[in-house]
């Protein structure tokens, strides 16, 4: 387990700790699909791995959709008319302005402001999290607590935004391998100051691939930090010969938070990453849930969309929607632990090393067993019984016929791909193994 190996030295004891501090880093950037928020979140993202950085302009034609207007904001507030005190403040929450308002200037009454504010009244202190990426409009997000202390009157809202022809940015970390094929794992980077939808899933990818470039590997990775939905679709569009490179995908979002793990399938349903994410999240002594495909979602929706139709799957704790801190300002940084995004971060890498390891070995001595005893390899742990270790080897050896791979045998064992991993490793040594190359795989 040469990959994992290098996990546990390059792990520190506080990965959670660190993983933590770079979204606390990032948390208060008022980010959006587009704006000087993404290009200052992949600014610092870039600090950590190589990224390139694409540029795409405003008006750009990417399959149904088009690149929208950049959008920038500065400032944004209501006050009462004639105060000095800011009833609701974007200084104070950049949540607080809906993503992607128009500008606006103006003063007016508080029954003709109500239809731009949006409040959670179930849930009366937080904010809400709202967007008009496709429809121009302008709006305020408050607790439901700040919108009842609002007295009737006049008030002045200002809304300090920009909406002109600019870029859609995106972020991409490639970091080649000996083969071709390869491996993308895909999170989102447009949500505003929301640390598990959103933060969470760009710190695990970024400490993923920081691990990635500590030594080689077979599969080639491309990370992608996009705006969500217009970004995958642009990467697609712009990328499709990449696309066709594509073997396994994950989109990483939601890992932060102390729920358990769930893995929704690619729309294949039985690709080697679809079986992978279930195998780890089965033995990786959290619970694991594993949901089926939907075409709704986070960016799996693009990758999977029959066109493509991509083996991507989606890895999170809590699902989008099931908890109440979902797209709201509770959704912050206490919301997420660093034990939880240590952990997250380490079945991430588990699964790319099995994607790594699993390959197909042929038994040179098919027929009947060979004599294990002679060759000391039938004990385990100093006891003749048949162990664990003892049985992974007879399951290796039965099923190394050409057509099963490492992970097709430890499914049918019912034990952890380590194990079948490293029982195949010491019988190879005892010559009893040989390697079936692969695509350069062999090595
Ligand atoms: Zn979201």
């Amino acid at each position: 387990m040469e990959f994992l190996t290098k996990l546990d030295r390059w792990m520190p004891a506080d990965i959670g700790a660190e993983l933590h501090r770079f979204a606390a880093e990032l948390y208060p950037i008022c980010r959006s699909i587009t704006g000087d928020g993404i290009r200052r979140t992949l600014a610092l993202i870039g600090n950590r791995i190589p990224l390139d950085t694409a540029n795409v302009p405003t008006g750009t034609p990417v399959f149904d959709w088009t690149v929208p207007k950049e959008w920038n904001i500065r400032d944004g507030y209501i006050k009462l008319a004639g105060s000095t005190r800011r009833s609701v403040d974007f200084q104070q929450s950049n949540l607080h302005v809906m993503n992607y308002s128009s500008p606006v200037h103006k003063t007016l009454p508080l029954s003709e402001l109500r239809p731009h504010l949006f409040t959670v009244p179930e849930h009366p202190g937080q904010i809400p999290y709202r967007t008009s990426y496709y429809k121009e409009d302008w709006g305020f997000c408050l607790s439901h607590n700040q919108l009842l202390a609002l007295e009737d009157g006049d008030y002045e809202v200002c809304i300090a935004s920009t909406l002109e022809n600019g870029y859609l940015t995106y972020g991409e970390c490639h970091l080649p391998g000996r083969s071709n094929n390869e491996v993308l794992i895909s999170c989102h980077v447009c949500h505003p100051s929301l640390a598990n939808d959103n933060l969470s899933g760009i710190a695990v990818a970024t400490f993923l691939a920081q691990l990635l470039t500590q030594g080689d590997h077979y599969y080639s990775y491309r990370f992608l930090f996009i705006p969500g939905t217009i970004g995958a679709i642009t990467w697609l569009a712009q990328n499709r010969e990449a696309a066709t490179r594509i073997r396994h995908g994950l989109v990483l979002t939601c890992l932060g938070d102390k729920g358990g793990f769930h893995y929704k399938k690619s729309r294949r349903g039985d690709a080697e990453i679809d079986r992978v994410a279930q195998h780890v999240l089965s033995h990786c002594g959290e619970t694991g849930e594993i949901l089926e495909f939907s075409p709704y979602g986070y960016d799996e929706r693009q990758y999977c969309s029959p066109g493509f139709n991509l083996p991507v799957g989606c890895l999170m704790r809590s699902v989008w929607g099931s908890f109440p801190e979902y797209h709201t300002s509770a959704d912050n940084l206490d919301f997420i632990r660093p034990l939880s995004l240590a952990e997250s971060l380490r079945v991430c890498a588990i699964i790319v090393d099995i994607l790594e390891q699993n390959r197909r070995y042929c038994n040179r001595n098919p027929y009947c067993e060979p004599q294990l005893g002679r060759r000391n390899l039938y004990r385990s742990a100093g006891s003749e019984a048949v162990g664990t270790e003892i049985s992974a080897r007879l399951w290796v050896l039965n099923f190394s016929d050409g057509d099963h791979t490492l992970l097709d045998i430890a499914e049918r064992a019912g034990l952890p791909f380590a194990v079948i991993r490293e029982a195949a490793e010491l019988l190879r040594q005892n010559g009893l193994l040989s390697v079936i190359p692969e695509n350069g795989r062999e090595t």
